[in-house]
């Protein structure tokens, strides 16, 4: 039993905030261009709705510009590419997000190549995933991108360490299994990709120095899963019922908090953890689009 460092990710998130409102500042006092993000927003999801809220709110607390582009979900595929193709030849737009999922009748995939990667600051265009895997500078994507800078600025460094990733997906575990591998600042990991078809899960889990959970099931990761000291990363937010909440609705880590933390070394919280270093990582990205 040992008493855990809780890793705020909040706490983490306003210190990177406040970094890049003051260099904002200091762009402004130069007569440099204010970074702009735009986000599009087809249809009136609720999940969707708030993350794109919070990514306006994001902007305007570090004095970046921004723009949202709401469209009605019965929009066609192709006026949603003249959408892109906007936002691609603004010049004061220099970087915008799709927010998803797209409704049934769009393509992703048509929509995501449309965007040029130049203002593509969700990092998910073919050419800069390409880029990323290369280990070339690019937009990264933003959850794996936030959990690279959180473990850094957080001291943990995961050089030489095996890191165990539970998910394969690729926004968070695909691209974060090529970032920590990588022969680079925060990285330099030995790392291993779980996913639903890894046979022996409970045995590889108990070998990682650091455990990265990604997998969308409450709980899932338990005190069996993992080793004496780890150090645990849990990504999974699933939205369950929570009559306390005046939204109705509490967020619920991958793991399994009250009984996994105590055998911890250092564990991120849900909420609170990757979440607030997501948001921060598209502020990253955008304010990288303008440099
Ligand atoms: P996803 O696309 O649904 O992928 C889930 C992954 O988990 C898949 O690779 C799947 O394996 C694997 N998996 C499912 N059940 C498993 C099991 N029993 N054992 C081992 N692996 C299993 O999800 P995602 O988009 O990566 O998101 C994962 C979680 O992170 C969700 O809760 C999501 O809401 C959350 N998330 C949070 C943030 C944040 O900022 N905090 C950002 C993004 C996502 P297969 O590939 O074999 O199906």
């Amino acid at each position: 039993m040992m008493e855990p460092k809780i890793i705020s990710g909040n706490a983490t998130a306003k210190e990177i905030k406040a970094e890049i409102a003051a260099t904002v500042q200091k762009r402004k006092e130069a007569g440099l261009k204010v970074p702009h993000l735009a986000a599009v927003l087809v249809g009136n999801d609720g999940g969707s709705e708030a993350y794109v809220s919070y990514k306006v709110k994001d902007c305007a607390e570090v004095g970046f510009e921004s723009t949202l582009v709401r469209k009605e979900s019965n929009i066609s595929e192709s006026e949603l590419l003249q959408v892109v193709q906007d936002l691609n030849d603004n010049p004061e737009i220099d970087g915008f997000i799709v927010q998803l999922p797209l409704p049934d009748h769009i393509d992703e995939s048509k929509v995501l190549l449309a965007i040029d990667p130049t203002k593509d600051v969700d990092g998910f265009h073919p050419s800069n995933v390409g880029r990323m895997a290369l280990g070339l500078e690019t937009f990264k994507p933003a959850t794996p991108l936030g959990i690279v800078e959180l473990l850094k600025r957080n001291d943990i460094n995961v050089s030489g360490k095996h890191c165990v990733i539970i998910g394969r997906s690729n926004i968070v575990g695909s691209p974060l299994s090529i970032l920590l591998s990588q022969n680079a600042d925060g990285a330099n990991a030995t790392v291993t990709l779980c996913h639903s078809r890894t046979k022996n899960l409970e045995e590889i889990t108990n070998q990682a120095d650091v455990l990265i959970a990604a997998i969308g099931k409450p709980g899932y990761v338990t005190e069996s899963m993992v080793k004496e000291g780890a150090v645990v990363v849990d990504v999974g937010t699933t939205r369950v019922p929570d009559a306390s909440k005046k939204s109705g609705f509490g967020l619920k880590g991958d793991v399994l908090f009250d009984e996994v933390s105590p055998k911890c070394s250092a564990i991120t919280p849900v909420p609170g953890g990757v979440g607030p270093m997501t948001r921060v990582a598209l502020l990253l990205n955008t304010l990288r689009a303008v440099s």
